[in-house]
């Protein structure tokens, strides 16, 4: 089944990296225009040469901005606007997990992660709105993790921000769907990207590889597939519930965690 996105723009939040960058190709591979941003303006410089090789530079722009700064996100969209014309479909993906037991998490901490987990999406969605209510396939998906369904204990903080994420996310849902903007959410398991690369990197034991990191963590998950997913598994997920490919589906949720 082949989506034709020619003329319609999307929006994607972090990326520069990952899953946001695996979202951005599937949507310029469609025909759609694209926004990227990030806050580390060489990182998306980098990533904007990639992509320039293979698709219309006209057909994309990257952008260094703090989904957490609502001025940074407000002129974002302004530079969208007037490069694509509009917003048919906001990618809320920006965004990293915080390894915190309940004791280890201080009280800032916990202040940062609730900020993150929510106003990565609230500004975003609030800024992009008035973009999105003139497009007639209008959607939004946030790129959430299976932590709000299972909590972990080392991610104690995280996973308390992503199942209040999904509460807000459900709640925009159903607020949002009078104007026909669909609301949907992506909940991640364990994908490879940046924030696994870093860690392994900061493993102390070097002889072991990045391709047995990658197998012990999905088996100390206990993931019945027994491995990591690709950044593409993920954004293919997002690809269907952002499109019209799911045009009768909001406030819903996939899972893409191997099981
Ligand atoms: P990456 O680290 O590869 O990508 C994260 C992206 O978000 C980067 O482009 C980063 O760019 C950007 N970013 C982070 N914070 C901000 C910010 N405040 N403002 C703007 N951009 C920001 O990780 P993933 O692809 O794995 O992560 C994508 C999303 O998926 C995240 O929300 C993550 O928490 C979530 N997730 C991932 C899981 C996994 O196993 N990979 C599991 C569960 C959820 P820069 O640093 O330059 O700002």
């Amino acid at each position: 089944m082949h989506v034709d996105l020619s003329n319609k723009s999307a929006v994607v939040t972090g990326g520069s990296s990952g899953i946001g960058l695996a979202a951005a190709e599937l949507f310029l591979e469609a025909g759609a225009n694209v926004a990227i941003c990030g806050r580390d303006g060489t990182k998306l410089d980098e990533v904007k040469n990639k992509l320039v090789r293979i698709h219309d530079e006209k057909r994309i722009l990257s952008y260094s901005c703090d989904v957490l700064n609502r001025g940074e996100v407000e002129a974002f969209a302004s530079e969208v606007e007037k490069k694509f014309g509009g917003v048919d479909m906001l990618i809320n993906n920006a965004g990293q997990a915080r390894v915190s037991t309940f004791s280890s998490t201080t009280e800032e901490d916990w202040r940062e992660e609730l900020e993150l987990k929510f106003f990565s999406i609230i500004h975003c969605s609030k800024v992009f709105l008035q973009l999105l209510e003139k497009s007639t396939i209008g959607s939004i998906v946030c790129t959430g993790s299976l932590l709000a369904k299972q909590p972990e204990p080392h991610l104690l903080a995280t996973s308390a921000a992503r199942a209040g994420q999904l509460s807000l996310v459900h709640g925009m849902a159903k607020e949002l769907a009078y104007k026909n903007i669909r609301v949907n959410t992506v909940l991640i398991g364990q994908v490879e990207s940046n924030q696994w690369r870093k860690r392994f990197e900061a493993l102390e034991d070097k002889e072991i590889s990045w391709d047995k990191y990658k197998s012990q963590i999905a088996i100390k998950a206990g993931v019945p597939l027994g491995r990591m997913g690709t950044p593409k598994e993920a954004a293919t997920a997002i690809f269907f519930l952002a499109t019209p490919m799911s045009s009768f589906t909001t406030g819903s949720t996939i899972d893409v965690s191997g099981g």
